[in-house]
């Protein structure tokens, strides 16, 4: 027996019990080795004239005995040689798939995509196996080799025969015990599962013996109480769809394949709303596939939702979530992202640099915001549809960001116009706003209706003047973070930022010299009423004062407004948020 290269055991004991959180990407590890294998018996034949194959050489067989406890992973790729066993596999942390991309790195260009780089995907198996044996014949050679270890002191390398070349892996899995099950793994449905999750996209067909049921024929002389009768056989099945959808060209995809793409891995029953499909090229090259479901997922609002893009690398899933792609404000989004550029961590389920993901990032987003403009523009109802949805997120994606969002998101906003009676957006209020008016106008509440009958509503609105109605209680929150709107200046002209206004709290400066003068008079003639109204009210009010909002048309003799920044509405909101 030969001793692990890597002297220290301790090396192989972090690697199995350390560096992978999940253990089951074994699979996933086995079956991109068995993809490079692939990978480079091709590149060979692209290269080496000698070299012909036939195309169902080119596979992945994956297979177990649930008796013997064995899963394993064959493939017919290039297979290794008596050294390159012992370099490959006895030394921890030695990737022949890296010395071989550098090797081939000026004839490779497009057509070797090897996953392999760290050395080390090949111990995960040492996380659900306690004996793990390799068969392998190179190619061209007829001399065939089987490594064997238990994964702990060292391992066996002794002559065996393989009909062909490549690679079977063979795993004894570890015994069951009260905390840890493995039987997952000897399983159709469990292997079928890993497969589908981590390697649907893997270029090359990974195939498995799957067990059918069929009905036997009716025999020719069946009576009429002929009962059918069924049957049970096997069946070789490919479990991999291969070509990733989002690396195909937009044009050679149909609406109806986004459409089921979306509903099988993003578990929706409904359609999205809008597809939007990414290829990048340059400092680095990725393509990216996102949607915007037509409906809230129903845990959206909740603290357990998380959101997040599925992160691939070289077609391989490294991450089904990576929170760093989406701005929370967009947390609705589905979708993939794929690059091979990234430089991924040993265990692949972490990333080295954030700074590629933050410029990956920042692009979809920009695609985000631009196909939700679309929508706006050109697709109202639906776009309300969608902001029924998830307008709430976006406001408080203003808030949470003290408004410095808000020149990104502020134009995909929609209120309710008392004076439309519809949705608009703050371009389409300012647009429509009448000479002499410089503030958008607003009032928060629990309903339009209600808010619409209020008389500092109705006293605005007197004036010609449209006011944003506004029911969520993160709008008022959404305006105080804005202060103001106003549109990108076009050429030549000056840009000016329209304030917010609660048509319920401070000073409006509606008033005209007149209205100002006759007030001025009629507070003075009732002072002595309004002292009294004060000492009569105490804490509950700072001040009873004569309004010039309310005029003659309003049927409210009085009503109540508020002093300072914060509204009525938002104190009740703040007052009943727990400390
Ligand atoms: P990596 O894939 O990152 O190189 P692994 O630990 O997964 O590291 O594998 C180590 C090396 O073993 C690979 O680089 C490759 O040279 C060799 N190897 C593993 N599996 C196979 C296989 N199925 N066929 C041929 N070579 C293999
Ligand atoms: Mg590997």
């Amino acid at each position: 027996m030969k001793k692990f290269k890597t002297e220290s055991k301790k090396l192989l004991d972090l690697m199995i019990n350390s560096i992978y959180t999940n253990r089951e990407i074994f699979l996933r590890e086995l079956i991109s080795n068995a993809s490079d294998a692939v990978d480079k018996l091709y590149f060979k034949s692209l290269t080496d004239s000698d070299v012909s194959l036939a195309k169902d050489e080119l596979a992945i067989h994956v297979s177990f005995d649930k008796d013997a406890r064995t899963v394993t992973v064959s493939d017919s790729g290039i297979g290794m040689t008596k050294d390159e066993m012992d370099k490959n596999l006895g030394t921890i942390a030695h990737s022949g798939s890296l010395e071989f991309k550098s090797e081939n790195v000026e004839a490779q260009g497009d057509d070797v995509d090897i996953i392999g780089q760290f050395g080390v995907g090949f111990y995960s198996s040492f996380m659900v196996a306690k004996e793990v044996r390799v068969v392998s014949r190179a190619f061209g050679s007829d001399e065939a080799w089987e490594w064997k270890s238990d994964g702990i002191e060292g391992y066996t390398i002794s002559e065996t025969t393989r009909e062909g070349h490549g690679t079977d892996v063979i795993l004894t899995l570890k015994d069951n015990t009260d905390e840890d099950d493995y039987d997952a793994y000897l399983s159709e449905w469990g292997l079928k599962n890993l497969i589908k999750k981590y390697s649907n996209y893997v270029r090359y067909p990974i195939t498995m013996e799957c067990s059918k049921t069929r009905q036997k024929p009716k025999p020719e002389d069946a009576g009429d109480d002929y009962k059918p009768e069924y049957e049970h056989y096997t069946e070789t099945e490919t479990i991999n769809s291969m070509v990733p959808i989002w690396k195909r060209s937009k044009q050679d995809v149909t609406q109806e394949e986004y459409n089921e793409f979306y509903k099988s891995d993003f578990h929706d029953f409904s359609d999205p709303a809008r597809t939007i499909k990414v290829h990048a090229e340059g400092a680095m090259t990725y393509d990216a596939l996102m949607f915007i479901p037509s409906r809230a997922p129903f845990d959206l609002y909740s603290k357990d939702y998380k959101k997040g893009l599925a992160l691939y690398s070289s077609n391989v899933l490294i991450m089904e979530k990576c929170e760093e792609l989406l701005p929370d404000y967009f947390n609705f989004v589905r979708g993939v992202v794929d690059s091979q550029d990234l430089q991924l961590n040993i265990s692949r389920e972490t990333l080295q640099h954030n700074s590629q993901l933050r410029a990956i990032a920042k692009k979809l987003e920009k695609k985000i915001k631009g196909e939700l403009a679309n929508m706006r523009d050109n697709d109202r109802e639906a776009y309300e549809k969608f902001f029924e949805n998830f307008g709430r997120g976006l406001k408080y994606g203003i808030y949470m960001s003290y408004g410095m969002n808000k020149g990104e998101l502020a134009d995909l906003l929609l209120f309710y116009s008392a004076k439309e009676q519809k949705m608009v957006t703050l371009d389409e209020y300012v647009d429509a706003m009448p000479e002499g008016q410089d503030s958008i106008f607003y009032a928060a509440g629990d309903s339009v209706e209600r808010l619409a009958k209020m008389p500092v509503v109705k006293a605005v609105m007197n004036k010609g003047y449209d006011v944003l109605l506004c029911t969520q209680d993160v709008d008022e929150f959404c305006f105080q973070a804005m202060m103001g709107y106003g549109k990108p200046a076009a050429e030549g002209e000056e840009f000016s930022e329209k304030q917010l206004k609660n048509v319920a709290s401070g000073d409006l400066g509606l008033e005209s010299e007149d209205e100002k003068k006759a007030a001025e008079e009629a507070a003075k003639e009732s002072e002595d009423l309004f002292g009294a109204m004060k000492e009569a009210l105490g804490e509950q009010v700072t001040k009873v004062s004569v309004s010039t909002r309310l005029t003659s048309a309003d049927d409210a003799p009085a009503c109540i407004t508020a002093e300072g920044p914060l509204s009525l509405e938002m104190e009740k909101i703040l007052s009943q948020m727990p400390d």
